[in-house]
């Protein structure tokens, strides 16, 4: 892990170290102290972040850092492997064919996720298609045709039709040419019954490889009763976080992942198609303690 890329109060924490070969039970405490200030800021969970600190203080002490491993140096590696444990690897993706289900509530961005996952499967090589079902949210087919026509992917949808299952499956025997289809679905502004009987039936519909969970980078502790519906009516094999690109840092999805035992896949940092990184832990670690 680059030291750069670390906050500044957690830096100076571990600066304090240099010329040490151990490491005191105090060392250790502060270290803690800054890493469970920045996550908690960063909206990761107080439990997570607890557990966390409770490994990492064994870990520290218990531990004999191998043969000429400074103080700072086997403290700093187990930190990093204990955020490593804490967010965890990217989702499998593989790039084959494959029917991919998008959840969220209404503003998350999942439209927008459409296409830019569609962009993304694109510059690998594969065709990808983008199924609209929303019929909810107004201007939802708009929207997502034209971010598709920017994409340059295949898009299908229905304006005209108030059956979301209806336009699922005749979207993916339309786009049955293309490896990756990619199904958006509506949102609401909460969780409420229609929406999971919606999804339910879409997802039963299209029998999709992957579920993934939108969620924006703001969402704090409400993501874990997302996540915990969504597990429970469609099952949750993924996350994207959105809007990473504003000032949230996303620790509350964080909590999607552990409440759906899932993982993260891909990151939304601007508003364009373009605007879309496959999540790597230790960018998204650096970003959680800076
Ligand atoms: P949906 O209701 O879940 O389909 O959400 P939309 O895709 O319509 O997105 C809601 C708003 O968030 C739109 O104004 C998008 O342009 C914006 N948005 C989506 N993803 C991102 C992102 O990664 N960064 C930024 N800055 N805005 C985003």
């Amino acid at each position: 892990m680059v030291l750069d890329d670390l906050g500044t109060s957690l830096r100076s924490s571990l600066d304090k170290l240099q010329g040490k070969s151990r490491l005191s039970e105090s060392d250790v405490e502060e270290i803690v102290k800054e890493i469970q200030r920045s996550l908690l800021s960063a909206d990761v969970d107080v439990s997570l972040v607890m557990e966390l600190s409770d490994s990492i203080k064994s870990r520290a002490l218990e531990e004999e850092p191998p043969g000429g491993t400074t103080a700072k140096d086997h403290v700093l590696k187990i930190v990093y492997e204990e955020m490593v444990e804490l967010v965890g690897d990217s989702t499998e993706l593989p790039l084959e064919n494959q029917t991919i289900l998008l959840a969220g509530l209404q503003g998350s961005g999942k439209t927008t996720s459409a296409a830019k996952m569609a962009w993304w499967f694109s510059k690998k090589g594969l065709r990808p298609a983008v199924i609209q079902t929303d019929t909810f949210r107004p201007g939802a087919y708009d929207q997502a045709k034209q971010m598709c026509e920017r994409a340059e992917v295949e898009f299908y949808g229905d304006p005209d039709s108030d059956d979301p299952v209806e336009i699922a499956r005749e979207g993916l025997a339309a786009t049955e040419d293309a490896d990756v289809h990619i199904v958006d679905t509506a949102g609401r502004h909460a969780l409420e019954d229609d929406l999971i009987a919606e999804i339910e039936e879409i997802e039963s519909a299209v029998d999709p490889d992957r579920s993934l969970l939108v969620l924006d980078a703001a969402i704090g502790q409400g993501a874990k009763d997302q996540a915990r519906q969504f597990e429970s009516s469609i099952g949750i094999e993924g996350v994207m976080i959105t809007k990473l690109d504003g000032t949230a840092k996303g620790g509350g999805a964080l909590t999607a992942v552990n409440e759906t035992d899932s993982s993260i896949a891909f990151l939304g940092t601007g508003e364009t198609v373009q605007d879309i990184e496959r999540f790597e832990p230790s960018g998204f670690i650096s970003r959680l303690l800076g």
